[in-house]
């Protein structure tokens, strides 16, 4: 088939290289000329596992183009993909001003080359976006087309194992001839017998939100048991073990730590909340998820003060571990964000690393934060002379350092962990002072 994606983000070049490698002709289109050139030279221009090798294969067997004009993807294709932006809007509603503009731009172009397509929402939209963005088109063009909502559910990290092999596929539409199509171009994907789930848009659009509202909340609420485990004295790990055997609760989204992150989690929460209140619909739930993640985030600078007396001034303090989560140069509401800026205004000196994400890192960062940091590039190189160590992700290669070394070169062995890394008996043989989320600390 021929297939359009426009934007070329996360989303939309993992979309466009699966498409290409299942034998699909595919052409991207993204507004940011320099990412462009980069892709038409064959480079990936972001950091996801395993991205690379299927984008070479597509580019070698000339199945994947990159192009600035929004026309050249247009033309030929019978399905275009919307892989678009929806960042928070002021009140925290989904702004959907990406999408409206090229919806608009889709209007004119049905015009020039008119034809049956689908245009296909694969970025997080709110519940009657589908009906917006049908009427946009159809303000400017008579031509027959369809508009579907086909939420995405990868996971950053691990987005072309996911989208090559999903759990399910949800396609919103009502129409059967888009329902065909659609079918058709996603069942190389499903072979061993996922389910292509077809509904109707708004149901479509609000599943993606469901998942990811559940999702945020069910991490919160482990978050939460944490903070009563330190209060009680009781260990997260063996809560967690004890209820992840029920198969009613799963043993997957129960590791607490210092809150969620990322470009979906934060912003989508907040977008079906908003959406709720439109409607009428106090979401409570999500209220008190938003609330205790905002907490949670600086949770360590929280035990941190507690720990120095409230003195952290002049410190030298070693991070491992920048991006939201493992795997990824994503540093979208990262805690880390959020721990280094209070740190620097305490007066906290950094020494940093993270394996992909010190660029991103850069960019998202104010001066003020920037001039209390240096980063350096390997593991070890960070506590070396430092007054603690805070771990704001869990990248494999922090999980097994060599812990006698903690003692031999840090000014004091002590390490505040978002992550629960460690053993508490392996911290306690190592000679440190081991403070984690939710387990007792060790002195
Ligand atoms: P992103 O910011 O990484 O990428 C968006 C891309 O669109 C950018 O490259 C940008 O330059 C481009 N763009 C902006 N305006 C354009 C235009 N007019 N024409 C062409 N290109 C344009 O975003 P993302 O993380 O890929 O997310 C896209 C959507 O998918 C969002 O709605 C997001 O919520 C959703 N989503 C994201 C993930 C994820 O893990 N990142 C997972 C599922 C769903």
């Amino acid at each position: 088939m021929k297939i359009g994606v426009i934007g070329t983000g996360y989303v939309g070049l993992v979309t466009g290289t699966c498409f290409a490698d299942s034998g699909n002709d595919v052409i991207c289109v993204d507004i940011d000329e320099k990412k462009v050139q980069r892709m038409q030279n064959g480079e990936v221009p972001i950091y996801e596992p395993g991205l690379n090798r299927v984008f070479d294969r597509a580019i070698r067997e000339k199945r994947l183009h990159f192009t600035t004009r929004i026309e050249e993807a247009f033309k030929e294709s019978e399905i275009i993909f919307l892989c678009l932006p929806t960042p928070p809007g002021a009140n925290g509603q989904a702004d959907l001003s990406f999408v409206l503009d090229v919806a608009n731009d889709l209007g004119d172009l049905f015009n020039k080359y008119p034809g049956y397509k689908v245009i296909v929402n694969k970025s997080t939209v709110p519940v009657g976006t589908a009906d917006k963005v049908k009427e946009k088109i159809a303000q400017k063009t008579d031509t027959e087309f369809d508009v579907v909502s086909n939420p995405e559910f990868l996971r950053e990290g691990a987005a072309v194992e996911d989208f090559m092999k999903p759990e399910r596929v949800v396609v919103g539409t009502t129409s059967e001839k888009a329902a065909d199509l659609m079918t058709t171009l996603y069942e190389p994907f499903v072979r061993s017998g996922n389910p292509i789930i077809i509904m109707d848009e708004r149901s479509s659009e609000l599943t993606k939100y469901a998942a990811n509202a559940m999702l945020a909340t069910k991490i919160t609420f482990m978050n939460e048991i944490a903070n009563v485990c330190e209060k009680v004295g009781a260990n997260v790990d063996n809560v967690r073990r004890g209820i992840g055997t029920d198969t009613r609760i799963g043993k997957r989204f129960l590791f607490a730590g210092i809150g969620y992150g990322g470009s979906c989690f934060p912003k989508d929460v907040q977008a079906i909340h908003h959406t709720a209140d439109e409607y009428g619909y106090e979401f409570k739930i999500l209220d008190s998820v938003m609330k205790v993640n905002e907490s949670q985030k600086v949770s360590i600078v929280d035990k941190m003060k507690l720990y120095y007396n409230g003195n952290l001034e002049g410190k030298t303090v070693g991070i491992w571990g920048l991006s939201f989560k493992p795997e990824t140069d994503d540093i979208r509401e990262a805690p880390s964000l959020y721990i280094t800026e209070q740190l620097a205004k305490m007066g906290v000196s950094m020494k940093a690393y993270d394996p992909e994400a010190i660029e991103t890192f850069k960019e998202a960062s104010s001066d003020e934060t920037l001039s209390k940091m240096q980063f350096v590039e390997d593991r070890d190189s960070v506590i070396d002379g430092v007054d603690a160590l805070i771990i704001c992700t869990e990248w494999n290669e922090f999980r097994r350092p060599d812990m006698d070394r903690f003692a031999e070169v840090m000014n004091e062995p002590v390490i505040f962990d978002g992550r629960n890394l460690y053993d508490l008996d392996r911290a306690r043989d190592a000679g440190l002072t081991y403070i984690s989320v939710g387990r007792p600390s060790v002195n």
